[in-house]
């Protein structure tokens, strides 16, 4: 489906134009350009882009524009997406575990560091040409997250120098890597991995070429603003305190650089005492609510685009296919006066959203109306 594309300045003015029956995203490119500044201006190293957060073409794009032009990729098929929206793109190929023929596809595609995090993936890799670099991707016990991505990838500290001497031995460029945990709302957890980084450097008598430390930067679900700025901060202390000579760092985020960038807007099929449906719910757009808990950014209007205020009171929120299990995991306070055919608008959608849903029962949101540039 092609997108869709309007000058209206808010999604309430679209919506009581429109009145869609099927959900909605908003794409903000304003939004997304200034997240995008942040990170570019605050962060200290190289921003790439970790592409799973949200493979939407006018997500690369808008990034692109923004002046992003590394990207974290972990299929063929996002390769050749971000290729086809940014021909001289740097691709870093971080999936640690590769079939020969997806092997085969990050050579031609170009992609210039590979992680590792176990010996028989990094055997794999020994007919990449001499220099390449190999991020060995290292895992703590986690802290700080909201859920764990050490569970799958990683290598203990133990593993981890082995695996940087082994790289070192095949004649590849050595760096090292990791994920401190998606949605991670402090700085802590980067200032632990970094220590960690160097003393497995350290251990393993390995001059890093580069550091990257990953995703995990927050986005706001109901808490306020992230401070970014004091994350990117703290990496830099904690990475001159850690290193004589620091590697040159990388970060690779995802839902921190793309969140802001979408609203969803989703319709109230039927009202109920105590309960709504609605036109998407976890086999869609809100498939993260499972993991993460409610998110409080939200606003009811009536389908004539007015706000609807008064007193909230908790109501359960199902969404619209024919399973039981296709609810919210925790009632929703929303206004006494919601009426069918309101709209709800979800601020901050933009990450692991569009990118999970599931056409399930036929429904999900897929949907992606431009703002205007002043969204
Ligand atoms: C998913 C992923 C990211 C992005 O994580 P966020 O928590 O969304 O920032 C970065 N790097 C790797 C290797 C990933 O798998």
């Amino acid at each position: 489906m092609g997108i869709e594309q309007t000058l209206m300045p808010s999604p309430e003015a679209w919506l009581a134009r429109a009145r869609p029956d099927d959900p909605v995203f908003f794409f903000c490119p304003l939004r997304l350009a200034q997240v995008a500044a942040r990170f570019l201006s605050g962060f200290p190293g190289l921003v790439s882009y970790a592409v799973k957060a949200n493979p939407a073409p006018e997500m690369i794009d808008g990034l692109v524009a923004a002046g992003i032009r590394a990207f974290d990729v972990a299929s063929p098929a996002e390769m050749a997406l971000v290729r086809a929206h940014c021909p001289e793109a740097v691709l870093h190929y971080h999936n640690p575990v590769r079939s020969e023929a997806e092997i085969a596809a990050g050579q031609a595609q170009g992609c210039t560091s590979w992680s590792v995090d176990r010996r028989s993936e990094l055997e794999k890799l020994r007919h990449l040409p001499r220099g390449t670099e190999i991020a060995v991707r290292l895992k703590l016990p986690v802290t700080g997250a909201a859920y764990d991505f050490g569970s799958k990838f990683g290598a203990d500290p133990a593993l981890a120098a082995a695996l940087l001497r082994r790289v070192v031995e095949m004649g590849f460029t050595p760096s090292l890597t990791f994920h401190p945990g998606t949605q991670c709302r402090t700085p802590e957890p980067w200032a632990r991995y970094i220590q960690a980084a160097a003393d497995v450097a350290r251990a393993a008598g390995v001059t890093l070429h580069r550091l990257n430390v990953g995703g995990g930067f927050p986005s706001d679900r109901g808490e306020g603003h992230p401070d970014l700025e004091a994350i990117f901060a703290t990496i830099a202390i904690a990475a001159r305190a850690a290193f004589a000579s620091p590697p040159e760092l990388v970060c690779e985020p995802g839902r921190g650089l793309c969140a802001e960038a979408f609203l969803l807007v989703l319709r109230v099929k039927a009202v109920e005492e105590a309960a709504v449906f609605l036109n998407d719910g976890i086999y869609g757009g809100m498939a993260e609510w499972r993991d993460l808990g409610p998110m409080a950014r939200l606003r009811v209007i009536s389908s004539e685009g007015l706000p609807r205020g008064g007193a909230c009171r908790d109501r359960v929120v199902f969404g619209p296919t024919c399973d039981s299990l296709d609810r919210l995991p925790d009632p929703v306070a929303l206004p006494e006066a919601i009426r069918e055919g309101d709209y709800i608008v979800f601020e901050g959608m933009g990450a692991y959203s569009r990118a999970l849903v599931t056409g399930f029962n036929g429904y999900g949101a897929r949907r992606i109306v431009r703002m205007s540039a002043a969204c």
